[in-house]
């Protein structure tokens, strides 16, 4: 009886196996069909100064239009860098940036744009050339341009990587470390880096209005970056109540819902021109 059982169990593990294995598989080939179909899109992210609320750039998010909804990164990311999709769509997303920067730039808006780069994209030593490239086509300057790199990828990119880093910053362009707080850093390491903007993740800012030790990190990390000559932006502020906080240990840029949700272009511009009437005009 007790083998009957584990037959049964076992039968169900690779039932199990084989529908996930089937469900990666259509997930792969919907990424390459989207990537020929062009289901890609990109949303806006603001982020505003601490001191003065005025916006200092935006984040650009990727999104899916897929047949059966709209899908989000946490959806198809990690399977595309898997199957090394996330070179074409990389590239995609890059030059989509390149042309938005070029595109506000016609119309007076003169703002930096943050753009998401993982592992296998930058592993690819083509990456960087092609980069420029596109921002050369679309003639967008790239001291508007900004990379976001995880923490966990800046502690572990070659020296190649960084020079390249280093070549792409010597022209204007900004280096953010994303995600910081969520991995693992070498602080001898963080020193050589060459960046710009430690972005605080939403996990070690979450708690700062409840909890005094939560605040203390924070603000002890907020020196740490200051203390590198880089600029502290919180992500994931999702209550005035945090924004304060952060305001007050001297968090320099504030990103989140409470400042506002990720945006379709149209609506950003809406957004920013509101914010901002004098400094943006119509
Ligand atoms: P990330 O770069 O850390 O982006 C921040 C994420 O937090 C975004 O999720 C954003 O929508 C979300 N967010 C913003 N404000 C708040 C808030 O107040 N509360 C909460 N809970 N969340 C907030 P999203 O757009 O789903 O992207 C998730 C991740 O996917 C990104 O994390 C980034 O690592 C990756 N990603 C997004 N776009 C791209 C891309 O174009 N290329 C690559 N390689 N990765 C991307
Ligand atoms: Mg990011
Ligand atoms: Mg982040
Ligand atoms: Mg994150």
């Amino acid at each position: 009886h007790a083998k009957a059982l584990g037959r049964g169990r076992a039968e169900h593990f690779s039932e199990f196996l084989a529908a996930q294995i089937a469900e990666r598989a259509q997930l792969e080939s919907d990424l390459r069909t989207a990537v020929d179909k062009d289901q890609f899109a990109l949303v806006f992210q603001p982020q505003v100064s601490a001191a003065d609320g005025r916006i200092v750039g935006a984040e650009a998010l990727l999104r899916w239009r897929h047949p059966d909804g709209l899908k989000l990164p946490g959806a198809f990311i990690q399977r595309a860098e898997e199957t090394g999709l996330i070179v074409e769509i990389g590239d995609w997303v890059v030059s989509s940036v390149a042309e938005t920067i070029s595109r506000w730039g016609r119309m007076g808006i003169q703002q930096r744009l943050a753009v998401n780069i993982s592992q296998r994209q930058i592993d690819h030593a083509e990456f960087f050339r092609r980069l420029r490239a596109a921002m050369h086509a679309a003639r967008a300057p790239a001291s508007l341009l900004e990379l976001e790199i995880t923490e966990t990828l800046a502690m572990h990119c070659s020296s190649e990587v960084l020079d390249a880093i280093s070549a792409l910053r010597a022209d204007g362009a900004s280096v953010a470390i994303d995600d910081f707080g969520t991995g693992y850093s070498n602080l001898a390491r963080l020193r050589q880096l060459p960046i710009d903007r430690v972005k605080l993740d939403r996990s070690l800012i979450e708690h700062v209005v409840e909890q005094p030790e939560a605040r203390t990190i924070a603000q002890a990390v907020i020196g740490l970056v200051h203390g590198l000559g880089c600029e502290a932006v919180a992500e994931g502020i999702e209550s005035d109540a945090q924004a304060a906080v952060l305001r007050v240990i001297g968090c320099d840029v504030l990103q989140g819902y409470a400042v506002a949700t990720p945006m379709a272009e149209d609506e950003f511009l809406a957004w920013a021109r509101d914010v901002e009437p004098r400094r943006i005009a119509g």
